[in-house]
């Protein structure tokens, strides 16, 4: 398929990955400053992103499906497994390619960007970190070729208080058998591979929360497919699991450490949110500005009306201090330093911009704007998630003030 010929330019991301060290981020000069590597990443992903997905874009959100030739393409690109190693069939690139990307797909369609970042800074960033060396041998080379994968936390009773989690998992015999239901999942109904968080000991509340990976058709059933106001492309489903056997040795990360792997990883995966968010700013804006500068009205073109023209400059600040923020906490993330309280601040302030842009992106284009054939209104609808899944606004605000207080006090 037209995809292939991604796979063998020399911008693949095989490429990026064996030539990433040679550049040491520090010596660059500023946050948008990027590797050739990286640079070359950005450009074929936005390339594959015009050429494969945008085609697709309007229908799949008119269906509320998304086409199984995306996710193969995704899989056939290199792009479900950029930071898995080589030798378990990943691109072995830094976690910065994996928010670039996740970016570019998002200027596009923010369905696919979240599908490509669930995948990779949550499903495959558990098992590279906490999986042991027979289960990354066994799940990796799966996951970065063919299997999507899903991250099973929410439930209907526990969404911003995640670890009030009720699925139950008992030992029987060298099995594990998990009862509940998960809610909210995405990418759910394509997946065939689940991290699934379970209470092994309820009695020690948080601290008997573990983390299971399972297959599909161990038995894991799809109750219901969420329809959504945004990202419809991308499948939200409610999970059932009844009696589903899961094998001892499938435990990720020892018995009752799931809720420090959830911590870990969604502090983590917030970056890649606030890289989705950045991609669907910027991909309204560059929608809508062009516009403005055809249409004219009163002689002369809308987007040269001082009313508008500062309009457009706020916007382009504010996706500008996104985009700062966003790479800076995958900087500070992949070079070992603290960084939690600039994630919750980069997904944060990136929700917020997304929702602005988009939303002014509409006014800007006129009638056009609001019509379903320009794909701006898309944005807009797919926007309001940004502030929702992986921590709410709210949440994202109680982690920034935690740090300042223990700072200040
Ligand atoms: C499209 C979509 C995809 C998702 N994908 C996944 C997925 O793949 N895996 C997964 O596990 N989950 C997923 N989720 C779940 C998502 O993470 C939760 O919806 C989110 O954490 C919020 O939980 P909630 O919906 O229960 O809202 P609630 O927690 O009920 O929050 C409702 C409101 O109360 C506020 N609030 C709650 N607690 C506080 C507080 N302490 N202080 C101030 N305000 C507070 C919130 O900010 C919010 O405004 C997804 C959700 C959606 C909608």
């Amino acid at each position: 398929m037209a995809s292939k010929c991604y796979r063998s330019s020399p911008v693949a991301l095989g490429l990026a990955a064996r030539s990433f060290s040679q550049t040491h981020v520090s010596q660059l000069n500023s946050l948008d400053t990027f590797t050739e590597e990286e640079q070359m990443l950005r450009e074929s992903v936005a390339r594959f992103a015009q050429e494969v997905i945008a085609p697709k874009v309007r229908e799949m959100d008119e269906n509320e499906h998304m086409d199984p030739t995306i996710i193969q393409a995704l899989f056939e690109q290199g792009l479900m497994g950029i930071e898995t190693s080589a030798d378990h069939g990943g691109a072995e690139s830094s976690f910065t390619s994996a928010i670039i990307a996740i970016e570019e797909l998002a200027k596009v369609d923010p369905s696919v960007s979240v599908m490509c970042d669930v995948h990779n800074t949550l499903v495959n960033t558990v098992l590279r970190t906490y999986g042991t060396k027979e289960q990354q041998d066994k799940w990796l080379p799966l996951l970065a070729e063919s299997k999507l994968g899903s991250f099973c936390l929410s439930e209907a009773a526990s969404g911003s208080d995640a670890f009030a989690l009720q699925t139950r998992a008992k030992k029987d015999g060298d099995d594990w058998v998990l009862n509940g239901t998960k809610m909210w999942i995405t990418n759910s109904y394509e997946a065939d591979i689940f991290l699934i968080f379970a209470n092994v000991d309820p009695s020690k509340g948080y601290k008997g929360i573990t983390c299971f990976i399972a297959t599909k058709d161990m038995g894991i059933q799809i109750a219901k497919k969420e329809q959504k106001l945004g990202i419809r492309a991308s499948s939200t489903c409610t999970l059932n699991f009844d009696d589903l056997r899961i094998p001892a040795e499938n435990i990720i990360g020892g018995e009752g450490k799931g809720y420090k792997i959830a911590i870990e990883i969604l502090n983590e995966g917030r970056i890649g949110i606030a890289a989705q968010m950045l991609g669907l700013a910027q991909g309204a804006f560059e929608k809508a500005v062009p516009y403005t500068l055809q249409r004219t009205q009163f002689g002369q073109p809308v987007g040269t009306f001082q009313g508008l023209a500062f309009q457009q400059a706020r916007a382009a600040v504010e996706i500008e201090a996104a985009r700062l923020l966003t790479y800076n906490a995958a900087r500070r993330k992949e070079e070992g330093m603290p960084f939690t309280k600039e994630a919750a601040m980069a997904k944060l302030y990136a929700s917020e911009v997304a929702q602005r842009v988009s939303g002014a992106a509409i006014e800007w284009a006129g009638g056009v704007g609001f019509t379903r054939e320009t794909g701006i209104e898309k944005y807009w609808r797919d926007s309001k998630i940004g502030a929702i899944y992986e921590g709410t606004s709210n949440i994202q605000l109680q982690t920034i003030a935690k740090y300042l207080q223990k700072q200040y006090s």
